[in-house]
């Protein structure tokens, strides 16, 4: 049994095409736990196959929170990256826009491992896009273990992370039972569950929590307590000490509250503002919201870019295209 038939015989390629080569592995903008272990794995690998000189490049720094599984890896950043005579492969996205890093978009590119049902082809030489996956790093320890191609400890441990990280530990709709297979291989190379909860749910920093705190205290409900929208306000990373990645996951704890059925985040950024959405049952599909928005992501978690806007005139926009979506689902139960 395959977890992956479609891909596998598209990852051993790429493997194959990697001899010799000097390869850029890109995340995308704001790397999460899952695109972190995805690069580091990733890049693992492709040395492994025989790639000259690999190197992790991202928009972004990597977060505080995952640097006990960078194990000597580095995220070179692309400013101060030149690209010259590499050929590139992206994972956890398809795109060069998302890996905030477009004028790398003409480098000769190899491929893309992705896993959101909002991208469209690549443009890649191999585009292996799995929308069924729940992480980016279920597909890449999926297609390593069909192909028979081994995984060290660290990497069962990278990937292990990256796949609580977009699952929230296996309960998201979008784990299913193969997702939790190919966890328990991954427990099964090594990967410590204890030790990866440890880093992940109790090295909060304190500043992270004061970011939290601060948009807890903007919660606002709409539409009878069934919408649940925060903010992060101009100024807040400053005031609290959090840094950027901080951000991620606080629009679950507006998700958490009973009877909310769709929740949001938005943040002012210095061009616009970034929206974070979810929701509870993935009928509600907040990447056709974003996507209104000029963003995409997965059928019960997605974001955007809003740009050249405030949050105040953005807010109302947000609200009506939610409850038009509302309606449409109201309307479908009825019949
Ligand atoms: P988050 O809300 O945590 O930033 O993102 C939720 C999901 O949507 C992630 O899988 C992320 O990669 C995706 N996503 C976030 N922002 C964008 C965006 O601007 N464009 C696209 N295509 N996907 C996004
Ligand atoms: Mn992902």
């Amino acid at each position: 049994m395959m977890y992956f038939p479609n891909s596998a015989e598209k990852f051993r390629r790429l493997l194959e095409s990697v001899r010799g080569l000097n390869v850029a592995v890109f995340g995308h903008v704001r790397p999460d736990g899952d695109c972190v272990s995805s690069m580091f794995a990733t890049a693992d690998t492709l040395r492994e196959a025989g790639a000259k000189k690999v190197v992790c490049v991202d928009a972004h720094p990597l977060p505080r929170l995952y640097k006990n599984f960078a194990f000597g890896e580095e995220i070179v950043p692309a400013k101060n990256f030149d690209g010259k005579n590499f050929h590139t492969v992206c994972v956890d996205c398809s795109s060069f826009s998302r890996t905030g890093a477009e004028n790398f978009s003409n480098l000769p590119f190899l491929a893309t491992i992705d896993h959101h049902v909002s991208s469209g082809p690549s443009g890649a030489l191999i585009d292996i896009l799995e929308p069924d996956a729940a992480a980016a790093a279920e597909l890449i320890a999926g297609m390593h273990l069909d192909s028979g191609i081994s995984i060290s400890q660290k990497n069962a441990e990278r990937l292990f992370m990256g796949i609580m990280m977009d699952t929230r530990q296996l309960t998201t709709p979008s784990a299913k039972y193969r997702t939790w297979e190919i966890a328990s291989e991954l427990v099964k190379l090594g990967a410590d569950p204890a030790k990866v909860a440890r880093e992940l749910y109790q090295r909060e920093s304190f500043a992270k929590i004061k970011l939290l705190a601060s948009y807890l205290k903007t919660l606002t409900m709409h539409f009878d307590n069934r919408v649940c929208i925060g903010l992060l306000e101009s100024g807040v990373y400053e005031r609290t000490g959090a840094e950027k990645a901080d951000s991620d996951g606080l629009v679950d704890y507006a998700r958490s509250i009973d009877g909310v059925e769709v929740a949001a985040l938005l943040e002012h950024i210095p061009d616009g503002v970034k929206g974070s959405l979810r929701a509870k049952d993935p009928k509600f599909r907040v990447d056709e919201i974003a996507a209104k928005f000029g963003g995409g992501g997965h059928m019960a978690a997605a974001g955007f870019t809003a740009k050249g806007m405030d949050i105040n005139t953005f807010y109302p926009q947000l609200l009506s295209a939610i409850e038009e979506h509302l309606r449409e689902i109201d309307s479908a139960k009825k019949k």
